[in-house]
């Protein structure tokens, strides 16, 4: 499957947004989920190929001209247009995806799989909490989008400043914080948490999303359960990505990452 960009918007200086379009996405099927991505084969300058290309034929090449898979949130699908709308972190000159989000041009193609999630706010919680970076602000978006109506939502994001701030709606009550990590060159990973930590205590049942760098995550994470604000059974916690290394790296030593954080247990 593959889109063709029909339309780029810079949404701020770290984010971009994609419009695929095309008879490439004629089968399309979108989930239930409200975080589900799509696994995106992003490709270097110079490859002998390009798309569609059969994915098991370009697996035997060398590895610098195999595509690099990125996972990337569906931040809206439109059936009537057969849209998919795609947010992308730019994050300066390094990146297959960053980079192709911030040179992509209609016309541009993208080869895809899925899609595929594993949250939905949980109809019957009393609040949400929606927890992350740039990386996690489309399916926080999307998240935020699907909250059954009236019923709080607090959501916290991380962005460089307040350039990096987009509008969010919700059917919800909606109470939107910021957190602005310039100027910042130490604490990164505690950030989120200590923004979290000074939030008043939610009432009920809270079904939480924590999603983003893998260290913030994790900080998020021990406040919320070790505090018991969140079951976990209600909680969506997933690393997307850790600073310092690229997605090969971090694919290559995320699965015992999780094992780690998740044998963390809080009395
Ligand atoms: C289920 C899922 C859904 C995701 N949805 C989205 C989405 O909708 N939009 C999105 O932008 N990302 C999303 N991500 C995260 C994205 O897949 C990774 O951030 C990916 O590493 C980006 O690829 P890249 O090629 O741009 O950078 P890479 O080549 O992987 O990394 C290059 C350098 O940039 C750093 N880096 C990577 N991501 C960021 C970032 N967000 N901010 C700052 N530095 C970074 C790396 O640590 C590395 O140093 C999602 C991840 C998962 C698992």
């Amino acid at each position: 499957m593959y889109g063709e960009v029909v339309a780029t918007q810079r949404l701020t200086p770290q984010l971009v947004r994609v419009v695929l379009g095309g008879p490439g996405l004629d089968e399309f099927v979108p989930g239930e989920d409200a975080d589900q991505y799509v696994n995106c084969s992003f490709l270097a300058d110079e490859v002998p190929y390009s798309v569609p290309f059969d994915d098991e034929a370009v697996r035997q090449l060398p590895r610098e001209q195999r595509p690099f898979p990125r996972r990337i949130t569906v931040r809206a699908w439109s059936a009537e247009r057969r849209e998919l709308t795609l947010d992308i972190a730019a994050h300066g000159e390094v990146g297959y995806a960053g980079r192709w989000a911030s040179r992509a041009q209609v016309g541009d193609r993208l080869q895809l799989r899925g899609p595929a999630g594993s949250y939905h706010p949980h109809a019957d919680a009393d609040s949400y909490l929606l927890v992350g970076d740039e990386s996690a602000l489309p399916a926080i978006a999307a998240c935020a989008e699907a909250v059954p109506a009236g019923r709080p939502v607090v959501v916290v994001v991380e962005v460089e400043d307040a350039a990096g701030e987009v509008a969010l709606t919700s059917p919800g009550d909606l109470d939107l914080r910021w957190v602005h990590r310039a100027g910042r060159h130490d604490g990164l990973d505690d950030l989120l948490a200590e923004a979290v930590a000074a939030l008043p205590r939610p009432i009920g049942t809270v079904s939480a999303f924590v999603h983003g760098e893998a260290a913030a995550t994790r900080a998020v994470r021990r406040i919320l359960l070790g505090a018991g604000i969140v079951d976990p059974a209600r909680l969506s916690c997933s690393p997307y990505w850790r600073r310092g290394l690229d997605d090969e790296g971090w694919r290559a030593v995320k699965a015992a990452w999780v094992r780690e954080v998740a044998a963390e247990t809080f009395g």
